[in-house]
């Protein structure tokens, strides 16, 4: 039995709508939602859709905490992203930074030419982190759209159920994304094939770290199974835990988007100049 296979979204699912349901939504307070997603190797045990997998059950374990009536709505999940420090791996099919750019730019336009004011990129890949930062700039100065970003990998993670060691280097395939998938996809894990292997990074240099993305890698450079962590820790109980925590997360953090102006963070006071020409 499959608790996370999208109960909750489909309700949330934009393009269940008619052209005539979305055209009479209240476009004032609304939120559009845009999961993007990856697909790329993940390693000998997990499906190269995990990324595609983490921000569609993560936004439907979200959508579980907010009321029926709260005026958000989701776009189909983009299933590729950026992935080319993946290419030469089977099983990635990546989008380059141009053409990932490009749809961000084409479909934020869209939401735009729809009449919302706001509009969430919901990330379940790392690697496309830097593109939607800088789509997201541009969309904003273009089209005056309000753009948030939620990485599903940016959200709190309990020492209690992921190791601080293991979230360390287990950025890929490791304990965290293989604990997601079992307990959301468990008949895609290949759990007799569950790998370990981390790269000798902390070694090497104190300052040198994926997180903080100071040096460029491609998982060639990096690994040699594919992956970066310990997927043996693993267990289905620590995923279901992690799906609670990342739903009420981004449930709150979707709350305060919902009520968030961008126009309200600046006090539009008539601004005096002082005889120097200094502003006051
Ligand atoms: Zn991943």
């Amino acid at each position: 039995m499959n608790i996370h296979r999208y109960k909750h979204l489909e309700e949330r699912f934009l393009p269940r709508l008619t052209s005539t349901q979305v055209r009479d939504l209240p476009k004032e307070d609304a939120l559009v939602i845009l999961p993007i997603g990856a697909t790329e190797q993940h390693g000998p045990h997990l499906p190269v859709y995990t990324d595609t997998i983490l921000a569609e059950t993560v936004l439907d374990e979200a959508f579980q905490h907010l009321s029926k009536d709260a005026n958000i709505w989701t776009l189909p999940a983009i299933p590729f992203g950026k992935s080319d420090e993946h290419m030469d791996r089977p099983g990635t099919f990546s989008f380059s930074f141009d053409t990932l750019r490009s749809i961000l730019l084409d479909l934020s336009r869209g939401v735009h030419a729809n009449g919302f004011r706001k509009l969430v990129l919901f990330n379940g890949h790392g690697g496309n982190i830097d593109t939607l930062k800088l789509a997201a700039r541009h969309v904003r100065i273009e089209t005056g759209l309000m753009v948030f970003i939620i990485n599903v990998g940016g959200l709190a993670i309990p020492a209690s159920i992921i190791s601080e060691e293991e979230m360390f280097m287990g950025i890929h395939g490791g304990d965290y994304e293989t604990s997601l998938l079992m307990s959301s996809y468990p008949e895609w894990v290949q759990d007799d094939k569950l790998p370990k292997e981390v790269p000798m990074l902390a070694d090497k240099s104190k300052y040198l770290r994926f997180q903080k993305g100071n040096f460029a890698w491609t998982i060639d450079d990096v690994s040699v199974s594919g992956i970066l962590g310990n997927a043996q820790l693993a267990t289905k109980e620590k995923g279901d835990a992690l799906y609670r925590e990342h739903g009420r997360e981004v449930a709150s953090c979707l709350l305060d988007i919902l009520t968030f102006e961008i126009s309200e963070l600046i006090e539009h006071l008539p601004i005096q100049v002082t005889e120097a020409g200094s502003v006051k």
